[in-house]
């Protein structure tokens, strides 16, 4: 953890906490935007992620600080709304609000939070505020929520309440994460298979340290992309609900019908869904040609099909493609910049940070961030050291 949250929290609010709850961020490994089309995704929770100190109160006022962000924000528990606060507040506020509509009573308490997920670059920092949040929501009023609903009511919040119109993949990724374990999750069913891991492989993520542009109407434009291809398919086969209802066969087939834009989104996703299974196939054989040859192909269409790789993510792919101990390299979150991911030999993950960061710094002027990371535990809470020894 980068502060000392413990003495923040004392700092704060003159006690000490008696709670922390945790919450990952994490990267996807394959499968961009597939989620909203039902389809599946590898992805894995990792080790930079939210801690939050809390103790329950019976004040009715929710208090959160974000070391981060340096604010505190207010919620009333009777009807969510925040009552003092930052613009990240909305994300605390949108969770109460559907916690209070399912029929929850809610109770309040303190808490201080501090994270290591880079913020807005498609590692779910949001995911993982929301996650937490509902973890300490539910505690402290005395109800249990099961992980799957947890992930559903946490996304129907950033959609309600946010307005971000996101998939399931970040809520479900960071709140049923398992340590030593990247999943393979069907968005379809909302279930997940674990994927087998080669021992001597890594994951880094490179973060481009370039803001997100257009990330929302772009997001929101690829979405209806999508959708305009279903409608177009479901008059030929009425079974075709999502992309993830279609064939690369049926694709090629019919795609005269669709429009170039859709065309071109509406194959990336068959492609990319069809990928999910061919990196289990990789990862489980250890087929490191085929591993970076699925990496490449998934790049490549984010750039040329769907659009979603701006040149700063070209420059970064080129950095992290040329660098040792590099295995294979790609995409990560939704793109339009942010982090982007690679597979490295473990025993090389200092000369290939050296060797991106400086193609990097050459071809764009920018210092890169690289962050080795590991796979961590899904959103959980724990008591306090001090509360383990008094009780
Ligand atoms: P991502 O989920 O990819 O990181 P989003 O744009 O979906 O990006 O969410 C980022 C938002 O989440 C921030 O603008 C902020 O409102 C909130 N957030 C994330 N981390 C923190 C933090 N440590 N402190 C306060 N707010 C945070
Ligand atoms: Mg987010």
């Amino acid at each position: 953890m980068k502060c000392d949250l413990q003495s923040k929290f004392n700092e704060l609010y003159e006690a000490k906490p008696k709670y922390l709850a945790y919450s990952p961020g994490r990267v996807d490994l394959m499968g961009s935007h597939t989620d909203y089309n039902h389809g599946y995704v590898v992805t894995m929770p990792i080790n930079l992620e939210i801690e939050c100190a809390f103790t329950p109160n019976e004040t009715g006022v929710v208090e959160l600080y974000s070391c981060d962000f340096n604010t505190t924000i207010k919620i009333d528990t009777k009807t969510g709304e925040m009552v003092e606060g930052d613009d990240w507040g909305k994300y605390v506020s949108a969770v109460a609000k559907v916690l209070i509509d399912e029929g929850h009573v809610l109770k309040a308490f303190k808490g201080a939070f501090c994270s290591t997920i880079p913020v807005g670059s498609g590692l779910s920092s949001s995911a993982a505020l929301e996650a937490t949040v509902m973890a300490m929501l539910a505690h402290v009023s005395g109800f249990d929520i099961d992980k799957k609903n947890m992930a559903l009511l946490s996304q129907r919040a950033e959609n309600v309440y946010v307005g971000v119109n996101c998939g399931i993949l970040d809520q479900y990724s960071v709140i049923f994460g398992e340590r030593h374990k990247a999943i393979k999750l069907d968005c379809r069913e909302l279930t997940h298979t674990q994927v087998s891991w080669p021992n001597d492989l890594m994951v880094a993520i490179c973060n481009t340290n370039k803001p997100r542009t257009l990330h929302g109407s772009e997001y929101d434009n690829r979405r209806a992309q999508c959708e305009e291809a279903v409608a177009e398919f479901a008059k030929i086969d009425k079974s075709i609900t999502h992309l993830r209802d279609v064939s690369i066969e049926f694709f090629h087939a019919n795609k005269g019908v669709l429009s170039e834009g859709a065309a071109k989104r509406a194959q990336f996703i068959i492609e990319e869904n069809d990928r999910t299974h061919e990196l289990e196939e990789a990862l489980t054989n250890g087929d490191y040609p085929l591993l970076k040859d699925v990496f490449n192909r998934s790049f490549e269409g984010a750039r040329d099909l769907f659009e979603i790789a701006n040149d700063t993510m070209g420059q970064m792919y080129t950095a992290m493609s040329t660098a040792p101990g590099v295995v294979a390299s790609r995409q990560a979150g939704a793109g339009f910049g942010g982090c982007m991911v690679s597979l490295v030999y473990k025993d090389k993950l200092e000369e290939f940070k050296k060797g991106v960061f400086n193609t990097y710094k050459e071809l764009t002027g920018i210092e890169c961030i690289i962050y080795g990371v590991k796979t961590a535990t899904g959103t959980h809470i724990e008591p306090c050291a001090q509360e383990v020894l008094e009780n």
